[in-house]
């Protein structure tokens, strides 16, 4: 599995989590101009807090906990705090939100191109070129159209990405010697690919967005957990025979972990 690294860090290893999902309560605040959320939950102990991605201040701590204790915690990590929040405003500058207007940014195979409207067309057909995605069809003037360009858009995304995907596919199953029992392709926020016990493989199709070099790392990534289903000294090893410059593929993606970010339902990073 090639997971998408979150921009978190959490105290949650000392913490005695229950399971028992009752009684949480919720408090909204700020802290420092941001965002805060903090959770009750009963049996917890001490304070555990995280950073999502969407900014806001995640704190969980135990039903009794006083108010006092929790700004205490929240002052004593207030550097980490601002030095997160730096992180995610740069993430966002790196990945702007997308409204499908003319000139709003896309990522297309590792390119920054323009999105433009020719209106030539009632169809939605797109066709990229060096510096422009261009869409035959209209700008649209409602929020439904808008939603039409985005559904025909990721259409011929994830189209483009099984033909990209099941070509390297086919590539370096040959010169590993590994096959797929079955190969998905889904548009995931979390993975960029996974492989299952039973030889599944599933890749997100969101890997269009990123140069093929990438996409094709994340294939030998996967298809060597057809035979080591771990992260092992062999595993990685089996990476780098086939993909030798497997880890400057490796901090690229992690570098660019919200690249497809816009083509989500439900954006992570502009919610
Ligand atoms: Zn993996």
């Amino acid at each position: 599995m090639l997971r998408l690294s979150m921009l978190q860090m959490d105290f949650l290893n000392d913490l005695f989590r229950n399971k028992k999902k009752k009684d949480i309560a919720f408090d909204l605040s700020i802290f420092e101009g941001f965002p805060l959320k903090i959770t009750y939950k009963p049996y917890y102990r001490k304070i555990a807090i995280a950073m999502p991605i969407n900014g806001v201040i995640t704190v969980t701590t135990g039903k009794s906990t006083p108010q006092t204790e929790i700004m205490a915690f929240l002052n004593s990590n207030r550097d980490w705090i601002l030095k997160a929040q730096e992180e995610i405003a740069a993430v966002k500058t790196q990945f702007p939100k997308v409204e499908f207007n003319n000139f709003d940014t896309l990522f297309w195979r590792g390119q920054t191109l323009k999105l433009y409207y020719l209106n030539k067309d009632k169809k939605n057909n797109f066709l990229p070129s060096t510096e422009y995605l261009s869409c035959s069809g209209p700008k649209p003037q409602s929020e439904s159209h808008r939603q039409q360009v985005i559904k025909d858009l990721k259409t011929f995304y994830k189209t483009e990405a099984i033909i990209e995907i099941g070509d390297l596919l086919q590539v370096w199953s040959q010169k590993m010697e590994l096959y797929p029992s079955r190969v998905s392709y889904r548009l995931q926020k979390s993975k960029w690919g996974s492989c299952g016990s039973n030889g599944h493989i599933s890749m997100n199709w969101g890997l269009i967005t990123c140069p093929k070099k990438i996409t094709e790392y994340v294939v030998i990534h996967e298809l060597a957990h057809l035979k080591h289903q771990n992260h092992s000294k062999n595993f990685w090893s089996l990476v780098e025979r086939y993909c030798p410059d497997y880890k400057e593929r490796k901090t690229w993606l992690k570098n660019n972990n919200y690249i497809c970010d816009f083509l989500q339902n439900k954006s992570q990073l502009h919610p």
